[in-house]
């Protein structure tokens, strides 16, 4: 038993050196990847819950890694915070989605998509003048505040509430409409909730994940609906993958969704279409 237990701790220690070698690798590359624009954008439309339209699109970060192919968010984002290179790659995020927005807005006046959401991440968020350089964002990428959702974390709106929620006002009196994101796995107290500078509802997937099997899980659900509603905050289910879980959140009133049941994460070339709003020749 002691030779199992030996051969198991050696095993977990090389994988642990892999994984360190990677993660260093990682970081190295990261601060070079935006300079080499091996970021890229994807776009997954939010939804009508009940007549299914997309009104907005969530940007989601990818990395056209040159060696390891296209990297999801779990395997840079924590680095890309800790090693600082969050700076700049948020505000490339940034910065991209306004001008992808802009330019469909551009290519078709009467687009039905309202907004674009772009994840803050809190690094971000809490480094001085960020209001600012979302002011100078739009400017540059010459869109309008309107067309801006900014999502952040439930722990970020808790922390430092005072400052944070200074800067929250702000960004809200240049037009620009806050969400907190996976509402409802941090700490949100309720009764803070209803003062929070604050548009949107993002509820987490984890929440959705189980509507149809728990009924606990479904009334959670409908009282953060009912409570959003109150509130006069916007709600999006995430996380939608089946017909049930849609058709439960839309008779609890739940305004917007998202989810695979709808559309995945899109290229910039298939919104459109997907939208329905621009003739694509
Ligand atoms: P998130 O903000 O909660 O984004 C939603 C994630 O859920 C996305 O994963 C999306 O692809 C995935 N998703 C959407 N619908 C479904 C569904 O029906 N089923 C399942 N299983 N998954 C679904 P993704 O793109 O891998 O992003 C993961 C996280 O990385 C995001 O979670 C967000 O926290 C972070 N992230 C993404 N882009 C950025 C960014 O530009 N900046 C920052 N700071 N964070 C980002
Ligand atoms: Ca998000
Ligand atoms: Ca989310
Ligand atoms: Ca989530």
């Amino acid at each position: 038993a002691k030779g199992a237990g030996k051969g198991t701790w050696q095993r977990y220690r090389s994988d642990l050196h892999t994984a360190m070698v990677e993660r260093l690798a990682l970081r190295t590359s990261l601060l070079e990847a935006i300079d080499a624009r091996q970021f890229v954008l994807q776009y997954q439309p939010i939804v009508d819950v009940r007549t299914r339209a997309a009104v907005g699109v969530e940007a989601l970060v990818r990395w056209q890694h040159p060696e390891r192919g296209l990297l999801g968010p779990y395997h840079f984002i924590e680095l890309a915070e800790e090693s600082g290179a969050i700076a700049g790659l948020g505000a490339w995020v940034l910065g991209e989605a306004l001008r992808q927005f802009a330019a469909w807005h551009a290519a078709d006046p009467q687009l039905a998509l309202r907004y674009v959401s772009v994840n803050v991440s809190a690094r971000q968020f809490r480094a001085p003048g960020f209001v600012d350089r979302v002011r100078r964002a739009l400017a540059d990428a010459g869109a309008r505040p309107e067309w801006l959702l900014l999502e952040i974390t439930e722990s970020l709106v808790l922390r430092d509430a005072e400052q944070v929620w200074a800067e929250l006002r702000a960004l809200r009196e240049l037009g620009v409409r806050i969400a907190i994101d996976d509402f409802g796995t941090g700490y949100s107290s309720l009764s803070y909730l209803r003062q929070m500078p604050v548009d949107v509802l993002k509820i987490d997937k984890s929440f959705i994940d189980d509507i149809t099997a728990s009924r606990q899980q479904r009334a959670l659900v409908d009282a953060i609906v009912t409570l959003a509603r109150n509130l006069d905050l916007t709600v999006v289910a995430e996380g939608i993958e089946d017909d049930d879980q849609r058709d439960l959140l839309e008779r609890m009133g739940c305004p917007y969704g998202q989810g695979y049941l709808f559309a995945r994460p899109l290229w910039p070339a298939d919104v459109p279409p997907l939208v329905g709003a621009v003739t694509v020749a």
